[in-house]
């Protein structure tokens, strides 16, 4: 559970010694190598004027376990690899939905969601029993349908996300996950991260 949406996201891979490599690519530009590892923020002072382009030649990958609603959203950012759970190849038989906290928190609107949630799985059971395909019987599934999706961006990918979907205008639940991404890439990589 993360800031009461129950969503999940961790960090599966990432680019070996990615600070070292993007100082490297950063340094060969001004024929600095010399000087690798004797400024501490001299990364984040490349961001800070807008020279970014060293910071793509790392990435990481993230598994994240959210709604459709996210995932619509998310992949709408293009520089990127994504490989998504199928609703068409996967039957969707347990009921698995993500519920925003306002409707959770409103015991009327919470009551009303989870029949609604009921009914959705129940048609869709119903279609599958009738012979009809999972790709077909998928258009009954709710928006909050539960998702897997793996993704790979580039360091300054990631930035860009982060920036945008972590603010106050940006859908809860992304936010949720932005929030989450954060942790993580402060954590992983200091150097490029810590600004934000
Ligand atoms: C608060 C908010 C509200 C939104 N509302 C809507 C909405 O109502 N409807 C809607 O359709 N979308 C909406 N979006 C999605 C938004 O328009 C972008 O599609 C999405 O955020 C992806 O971001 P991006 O295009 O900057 O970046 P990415 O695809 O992540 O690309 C990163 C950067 O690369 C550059 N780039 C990538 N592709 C191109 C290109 N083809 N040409 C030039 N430069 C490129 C740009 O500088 C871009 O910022 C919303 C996003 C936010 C954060």
């Amino acid at each position: 559970m993360t800031d009461k949406y129950d969503i999940e996201v961790k960090l599966l891979a990432v680019t070996p010694d990615a600070e070292k490599l993007i100082e490297t690519a950063g340094r060969l530009c001004w024929d600095t190598q010399d000087k690798t590892g004797t400024v501490p923020d001299r990364i984040q002072k490349w961001l800070e004027v807008g020279h970014e382009s060293m910071i793509e030649h790392a990435c990481a990958t993230f598994y994240i376990r959210a709604s459709r609603v996210l995932t619509h959203e998310l992949v709408r950012h293009r520089l990127a690899s994504y490989s998504q759970r199928s609703q068409r190849y996967v039957k969707e038989t347990e009921p698995r939905y993500i519920e925003p906290p306002p409707i959770k928190d409103n015991e009327s609107a919470h009551k009303q969601f989870e029949e609604v949630m009921t009914i959705c799985w129940q048609v869709y059971g119903d279609l599958l029993a009738r012979g009809i395909k999972a790709e077909i019987a998928r258009y009954v599934l709710p928006n909050a349908c539960e998702t897997q999706i793996i993704c790979t961006w580039n360091f300054r990918e990631i930035r860009h996300i982060i920036k945008l979907r972590a603010s106050k205008r940006a859908l809860p639940e992304f936010r949720a996950v932005a929030e989450e991404m954060r942790k993580i890439v402060k954590e992983m990589a200091p150097q490029i991260f810590a600004d934000l």
